[in-house]
């Protein structure tokens, strides 16, 4: 659908339920075999190789044995452990975790009229489609946030939030919530995380059902199955995509994927953003950027690839991130065919023929076409 506050050109809605049940038939179709309970726990790296990899099961501890391993973590989880070199600002500069919920329940004629009414409380260029509409974003609420602030009801101070609205079902899902993060994920920092958004997310409820109106008989219906990590740690590898590149729209002989959506970091300090940079043209993704230093037979996507803070903030977004693993993916499986290293497919020609045969966007030529 547009974006009918602007920020994007689309908004993809999904039921989330549904969507995790779909990849589930997916992955059975593609004869993925999937081990549940079973988070990696330990590498063994030997000169600047993984020799073997540890996950801790029900069973005990299970032990395999990669040519090349593909790190999907979000939290470089298995880079860290294999000691690779991470960007020397992962630590100082993150952004905040949060706990999306979404709440059911909800009369949308009246949360209609109410941003009709008020259109100073909600993003500049937003466009209030009428109740008859499937879907609708909001991005504001600024004065009814900060009188909630005011009122003792609401303790975090926000001065804006987004919730996306699918209308006929009642249903609203609602990005509030924070906390702020130093990036060195560890057990205790995200318990802690945990509760504390638990808490703000009974709050918001608590506040919507109160002061937002349409919400008065609004519950929670769902929310996220862990705590959002926005940004933790990012490897240091080949090439580090900056802020430059994403503002200039770079290319790369080598790039794998591309990127478009707005640089969007929120802020740990403020009650709101602390970027919404437009991207302008989009930018491409080079596979070098997938290469940590060491070791050799690792290969990092997602969240977590070689980038700086502002261009995390860009490529951290789902979409990106399905097409860089992608690229890892279909990388280490060629890599293992031809028995090399990631890095010796280089200049990644024929890795980026195959992302083609795949459909894959890999460059702003073929994303503008
Ligand atoms: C609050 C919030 C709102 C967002 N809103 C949007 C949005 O509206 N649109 C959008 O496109 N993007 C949005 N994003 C961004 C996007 O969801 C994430 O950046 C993206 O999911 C990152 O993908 P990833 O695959 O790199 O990491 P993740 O999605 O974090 O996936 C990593 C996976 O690895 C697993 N894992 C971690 N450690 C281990 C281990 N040791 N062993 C086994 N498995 C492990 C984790 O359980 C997880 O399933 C949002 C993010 C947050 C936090």
């Amino acid at each position: 659908m547009p974006d009918n506050v602007g920020y994007t050109a689309t908004r993809t809605p999904v039921n989330h339920t549904e969507l995790m049940l779909t990849e589930a038939q997916f992955l059975q179709e593609a004869g993925v075999g999937l081990w549940l309970q079973a988070p990696l726990t330990a590498v063994q790296a030997r000169e600047d190789r993984i020799l073997t990899c540890e996950f801790a099961t029900p069973a005990g501890p299970w032990r395999v044995t990669p040519q090349v391993v593909v790190d999907t973590s979000g939290d470089a989880v298995v880079a860290h452990l294999a000691q690779s070199a991470f960007q020397p600002d992962s630590a100082d500069a993150c952004q905040p975790v949060s706990l999306l919920f979404k709440l059911a329940g909800v009369d949308f004629r009246p949360l209609m009229d109410y941003a009709r009414r008020h259109p100073e409380e909600f993003r500049p260029g937003s466009v209030f489609p009428d109740a008859a509409d499937e879907h609708v974003n909001l991005w504001g609420y600024t004065s009814l946030l900060q009188q909630g602030h005011r009122d003792g009801r609401l303790k975090l101070l926000r001065n804006e939030m987004h919730i996306a609205g699918w209308l006929p079902r009642g249903e609203l899902v609602v990005n509030v919530t924070r906390h702020a993060s130093e990036g060195r994920p560890d057990a205790e920092q995200t318990g802690d995380a945990w509760l504390a958004l638990c808490r703000q997310v009974m709050a918001f409820a608590g506040w919507f059902r109160q002061s937002v109106p349409g919400c008065a008989r609004a519950y929670v219906a769902a929310i996220g199955n862990q705590v959002g990590v926005r940004e933790s740690r990012r490897v240091q590898g080949h090439y580090t995509l900056t802020q430059r590149d994403v503002k200039q729209g770079a290319c790369f002989d080598d790039s794998i994927a591309c990127g478009g959506f707005p640089v969007d970091i929120h802020s740990s300090l403020e009650p709101g953003l602390s970027h919404t940079d437009a991207v302008v043209r989009g930018f491409e993704i080079a596979y070098r950027s997938l290469l940590p230093l060491t070791p050799h037979n690792l290969l990092v996507a997602g969240r977590c690839l070689s980038s700086d803070h502002a261009a995390n903030g860009s490529l951290r977004i789902t979409a990106t991130c399905f097409a860089t693993s992608e690229a890892a993916g279909v990388a280490a499986a060629l890599a293992v065919g031809r028995g090399c290293l990631p890095a010796q497919l280089l200049p990644a020609a024929a890795l980026r023929e195959r992302l083609l045969q795949r459909g894959a966007i890999i460059s702003l030529d073929s994303a503008c076409a």
